[in-house]
């Protein structure tokens, strides 16, 4: 089965009692037990939940990996897959992580003893430099926000492989439409839901899929223990999205294609993020690992003075933090998402006070292009 056809017909597919096409939200805690110990595969929803368990197998197929899990979150997605590491165990990441990542392995995971350290990825040698003796992870996120630079996941993977670490991918900015990060030799892929897979603004969610029976055992003693668990009604509403999530990347990237196609001919912005451009040092890798680049753009604009102007009076593109969902939204990373990273750091990767990132979304790219001219002027 094609991934176009996986988001309509993998997984588990409407409810085999009444023939209805979609699978119903089973709001639901627990399940009536035939005997003593005997249940119909239900037991209490933290464990299992027939609405999830269907997400879970639809993004299990999507991402050609053993098994599925849904979470309240992407950070509780990213906090349970932690749990599989042990104290003075060591965790290697890309050095610019998602910020809620940064955070929880800095303030929350650190207490835990959980050691980690930041590397660029997109620098293989650099990988290898950097691992200790006590490295059992390799934690990489490609594209990276906001600067979209881009790690080879098939090249991490036989870092990871002789070194024996478990390879870790958030794959939340490529989505698994673009992107399959087990098929290049990763070991678990998770995703903020929020963004792309849920796709309208409206839900709030985390998933990982694992690449091995024994890796799906240790999750689910983990996802069943911690107890992060998403909800039925917003598991309905994740399936919902998987549904279009073909089409709306398909029409995401040629609106990106035409705003990029902009961006390039004016004269007031500078540089340019997008894996897609030629000159971009990560459009090679992307060419090979990806089927697509995306709907993310970041551009400098020279200031923070212009940018603030610029977000202030765009129209269409709606001022908010968040992305991948069917409405444009633009941002100041140096003032919002990556406020709490100091300006010292910033400076060092690269997000300067002028950079604005903007993540596209489905409306007509001519109405997008007229208000982003109208903005800059
Ligand atoms: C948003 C985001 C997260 C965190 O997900 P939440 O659903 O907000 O908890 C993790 N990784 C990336 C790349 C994200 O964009």
């Amino acid at each position: 089965m094609r991934a176009k056809t996986k988001m309509i017909h993998g997984g588990i597919t409407g409810d085999e009692q009444t023939g209805a096409v979609s699978v119903p939200i089973y709001q639901v805690s627990t399940y009536k037990q035939d005997s003593v110990g005997n249940h119909r595969g239900y037991e209490y929803s933290r464990t299992g939940n027939p609405t999830r368990h269907a997400l879970e197998t639809v993004i299990a197929n999507l991402e050609n990996g053993e098994a599925g899990f849904a979470f309240g979150s992407g950070m509780a997605a990213i906090s349970s897959v932690m749990m599989l590491l042990d104290a003075d165990d060591h965790i290697l990441m890309t050095d610019d992580v998602y910020g809620g990542t940064y955070r929880l392995m800095t303030s929350v995971l650190n207490r835990f003893h959980l050691d980690h350290s930041y590397v660029d990825t997109s620098y293989p040698d650099k990988v290898e430099a950097a691992i200790k003796d006590n490295t059992k992870a390799l934690y990489v996120e490609t594209p990276t926000n906001p600067l979209l630079k881009i790690t080879d996941i098939q090249k991490m993977a036989e870092i990871a492989k002789k070194h024996d670490l478990l390879l870790i991918v958030d794959n939340t900015f490529a989505t698994p439409y673009w992107q399959q990060p087990l098929d290049l030799g990763a070991d678990i892929v998770l995703h903020s839901a929020t963004k792309y897979i849920g796709g309208h603004s409206d839900v709030v969610a985390g998933l990982v899929v694992v690449n091995s029976t024994d890796l799906a055992e240790r999750l689910h003693f983990i996802q069943n223990s911690v107890g992060g668990v998403l909800g039925p009604q917003d598991s309905w509403l994740l399936m919902r999205g998987i549904k279009t999530l073909a089409l709306r990347m398909e029409a995401i990237e040629a609106n990106t294609k035409d705003i990029v196609a902009f961006l390039q001919g004016h004269e007031k912005v500078s540089t340019i993020y997008y894996p897609g451009l030629a000159d971009h040092r990560g459009h090679d890798i992307a060419t090979k690992q990806a089927t697509g680049f995306g709907g993310m753009i970041s551009f400098d604009v020279g200031n923070g003075e212009r940018a603030e102007q610029v977000l202030e009076r765009t129209n269409y593109f709606t001022l908010a933090e968040s992305l991948g969902a069917v409405e444009s939204l633009i941002s100041l990373p140096a003032k919002m998402t990556h406020a709490s990273i100091p300006a010292d750091r910033r400076a060092e990767l690269g997000i300067t006070d002028g950079l604005i990132r903007v993540s596209v979304g489905i409306e007509d790219s001519a109405d997008l292009i007229e208000d982003l001219q109208n903005a800059l002027k």
